[in-house]
């Protein structure tokens, strides 16, 4: 097998507690795996004055794939654009893909679910574009065509590639005419090439409904940046929080991997975070690699430990810190 050189960021708050749980769980797996470490987020613009440096974006550029923990972003109009979203627009990583797939053993409501959202990853209201004008703030939501293009395409070809059945393309074009107008007249066009997938589309409002009552209505969920992040949560809360759900943010030439949740500053140091969401982007950075074996492996590992339930983190019921989680994932990848 082509050997991997993975890019690491291990971020702000309990970035650093999970991604070293997913480096462990990595090089159990695969000794032959490399990591190469850079530094971004909040702790490092105190120290630098930068988030993220062009020359960290341009160095990741060029290997493999890049894990990534979550970075604490400050608010306020004065501060820089986080580092998620820098990346995502630098290395055109257009495609954002976040799986909600109930575990055995994590107690939720709906224990069949097993959705994908995919979010578009580039535009909308992420573009940064706000000003204010006297007593008044306004912001720019960009959609365009090729933008709204390119996700609907991902998406179909994620339904075919994975078995899918359905798309639902999600938005709120009732009332933003012109900007979620174009994006559905998109998905619409983009269907009609994939006449195997069966397609629907659904307000936005009423999805996060449907989501809480009737989850099983979904199969894959296309949507615009900032709903396809609220979304995300939402459906993350379904399968047992925020801790058990894993992102890919892919583009034509490169990948990051990194949990759907933020640097968690209330439980930040205590061990008290669940790796689970990080663990599981390493199964699906593996999966993109060509690597489907070694993810598979991964996820079974997870999967026995979660079963079990004895020793997993508090946010879903037990009493283990995050490094005794990815112990116990690691003595069963050695049972193997
Ligand atoms: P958060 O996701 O950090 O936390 C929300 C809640 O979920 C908290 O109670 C937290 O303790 C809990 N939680 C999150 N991850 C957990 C885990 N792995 N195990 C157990 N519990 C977990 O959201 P927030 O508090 O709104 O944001 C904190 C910071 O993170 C902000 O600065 C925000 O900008 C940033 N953020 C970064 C990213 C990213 O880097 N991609 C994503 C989202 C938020």
């Amino acid at each position: 097998m082509p050997k991997a050189r993975i890019a690491v960021i291990r971020g702000d708050g309990i970035g650093p507690e999970v991604i070293e749980a997913a480096e462990n769980v990595l090089s159990t797996l695969d000794p032959t795996l490399s990591f190469v470490h850079f530094e971004a987020g909040y702790r490092h613009m105190k120290k630098t004055g930068f988030q993220i440096e062009d020359d960290t974006i341009e160095a990741i550029r060029e290997l493999d794939a890049c894990l990534k923990g979550p970075t604490q972003t400050a608010f306020g109009t004065k501060t820089q654009k986080g580092v998620a979203p820098t990346i995502r627009e630098k290395l055109d990583l257009y495609s954002n893909l976040r799986p909600i797939r109930a575990r055995p053993g994590v107690k939720c409501l709906f224990p069949q679910t097993n959705l994908l959202i995919v979010r578009e990853n580039t535009e909308d209201l992420y573009k940064g574009l706000e000003y204010r004008s006297g007593e008044s703030s306004f912001g720019i939501r960009v959609i365009t065509r090729l933008g709204s293009e390119r996700i609907a395409r991902f998406a179909f070809n994620l339904a075919v590639r994975e078995g899918r059945k359905k798309v639902t393309a999600v938005h709120k074009a009732n009332v933003l005419k012109e900007t979620c107008g174009l994006f559905l007249e998109t998905c619409r066009r983009v269907a009609a090439d994939f006449p195997e997938i069966e397609f629907e589309d659904a307000l936005v409002d009423a999805t996060a409904m449907r989501l809480v009552t009737k989850p099983e209505d979904f199969d894959i969920i296309l949507t615009t940046n900032i709903f396809g992040d609220i979304l995300s949560d939402e459906a993350a809360g379904l399968i047992g929080g925020l801790g058990m759900a894993p992102s890919a943010n892919i583009g034509d030439e490169n990948a990051l991997f990194e949990p759907i949740h933020g640097s968690a500053p209330d439980i930040a140091g205590k061990g008290l975070a669940n790796p689970s969401a990080t663990i599981l982007s390493s199964a699906l950075m593996l999966r993109h690699l060509g690597r489907a074996t070694q993810a598979d492996r991964v996820e079974n590992a997870l999967n026995e430990v979660l079963a079990e339930g004895k020793v997993v983190t508090p946010d879903i019921g037990g009493k283990a810190k995050t490094s005794e989680m990815a112990q116990a994932i690691i003595e069963k990848l050695q049972l193997q």
